[in-house]
C-alpha cells in the first residue's frame, strides 16, 4: 500500500514536470516568429517512374535557441491550442508564396510545378482567411495554379465555416489536397461534404504495401477509388525502391518520401533545379 502510494506520487511529479515543460515551450513559441526562429524546408514530390520533380511540400521548422530543432508534430498542436497557429500559418503562406513566385520567375517551366502548403483547419475556420490568401497572392505575385493547400480532417473541418472556406478557395482556382488520407485524421466521410483535388495516401499504408497483403490491398484499392472520383493520388512516405515499384505498377503517378529526397532548404532545391537545367542544356546542345 505504501509502495503503491509512493508510485502514484512519483507519477504525479513526472506529469507535473512534463506539463510545466510543455507550458514553457508553448510560451517560448510566442516569440519564435519575431525572433526569426522559424524556417521552411521543401520536400520533393516526384513523378513515377521517372523521379522527375513535380512539386514540393513546404514543411515548417522551429529552431529553439536552447533546445534546438523542435518537431512540428510537437509545436503545431501547441500553436493550435494557443491560437498562435493563425499568425504562424499566415507567415508560412506568405513565405512559401514568396518562394514560389521567385522560382516561377527565375526558372519558368523548370520551377516546381506545385508548391504544397499545410493549412490548419483552425486557419480555414477563421473568417478572414480567404481574403488573407488573396492578399498574399496579390502581394507575392505567385500564380495560384501553382499552389496546393493541404488539409486534414479535424473536428473543426466538420464545422460549416472551414468547409465553406475550402469550397470558396477551390472556386477561386486554388487546389486542395486531403493529407494523411486513410488515417483517423482524414477519412472517407469528409469527401462527401468537401470536394478536394488530391488525396495524399498516408505513409502507414505505403510502408505496409510491400510487406503485407492488407497494405498492398489498401494502396491498390485507393488508386481505383481516386480515379473514379477524378482525384489525383500522391503516395506519402516512400522509403524503398520496392515500395516505389509497387506503387507505380498499382497506377500511382505521384509520390513523396525519403527515397526521392528529404525536406531541404530552398537553396538546395535551387541547386537541384540548376543541375537539371544544366543536364537538359547539355543533352540539347
Ligand atoms: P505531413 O503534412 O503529412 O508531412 C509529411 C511528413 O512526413 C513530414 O514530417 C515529412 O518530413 C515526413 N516524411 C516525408 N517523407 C517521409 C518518409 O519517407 N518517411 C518518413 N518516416 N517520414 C517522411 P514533418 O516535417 O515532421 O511534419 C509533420 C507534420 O507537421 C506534417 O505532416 C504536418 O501535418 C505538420 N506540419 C508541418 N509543417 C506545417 C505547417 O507549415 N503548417 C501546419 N499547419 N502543419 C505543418
Ligand atoms: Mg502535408
Ligand atoms: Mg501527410
Ligand atoms: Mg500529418
Amino acid at each position: 500500500k505504501e509502495l503503491g502510494g509512493g508510485r502514484v506520487h512519483w507519477f504525479d511529479a513526472a506529469m507535473d514536470d512534463r506539463a510545466a515543460d510543455s507550458a514553457r515551450l508553448s510560451a517560448d513559441l510566442e516569440q519564435a516568429l519575431t525572433h526569426g526562429e522559424m524556417f521552411l524546408l521543401y520536400q520533393p514530390i516526384v513523378e513515377l517512374p521517372s523521379h522527375r520533380r513535380a512539386g514540393v511540400e513546404v514543411l515548417l521548422r522551429w529552431r529553439h535557441p536552447q533546445r534546438g530543432l523542435i518537431a512540428p508534430d510537437v509545436f503545431i498542436p501547441m500553436a493550435e491550442r494557443s491560437g498562435l497557429i493563425l499568425d504562424i500559418g499566415l507567415w508560412v503562406l506568405e513565405n512559401a508564396c514568396r518562394q514560389g513566385a521567385l522560382w516561377q520567375h527565375r526558372y519558368g517551366d523548370d520551377a516546381p510545378a506545385k508548391v504544397s502548403i499545410n493549412v490548419s483547419a483552425l486557419q480555414l475556420a477563421e473568417p478572414g482567411f480567404v481574403a488573407d490568401v488573396e492578399d498574399i497572392l496579390a502581394r507575392t505575385g505567385v500564380d495560384r495554379s501553382r499552389l496546393m493547400l493541404e488539409i486534414t480532417e479535424t473536428a473543426v473541418l466538420d464545422s460549416g465555416p472551414a468547409l465553406a472556406a475550402v469550397r470558396e478557395l477551390r472556386q477561386r482556382g486554388l487546389r486542395v489536397a486531403l493529407d494523411d488520407f486513410g488515417t483517423g485524421q482524414s477519412s472517407l466521410s469528409l469527401l462527401l461534404d468537401c470536394p478536394v483535388d488530391v488525396l495524399k495516401v498516408d505513409k502507414s499504408f505505403v510502408s505496409g504495401s510491400a510487406v503485407s497483403n492488407a497494405g498492398a490491398a489498401i494502396v491498390e484499392g485507393l488508386i481505383g477509388f481516386t480515379s473514379r472520383l477524378h482525384l489525383e493520388a500522391v503516395a506519402e512516405g516512400v522509403e524503398t525502391t520496392e515500395q516505389a515499384e509497387h506503387l507505380h505498377s498499382a497506377g500511382y503517378r505521384l509520390a513523396q518520401g525519403y527515397l526521392f529526397g528529404r525536406p531541404i532548404p530552398a537553396e538546395a532545391v535551387e541547386a537541384a533545379i540548376d543541375e537539371t537545367v544544366k543536364k537538359k542544356s547539355l543533352s540539347v546542345g
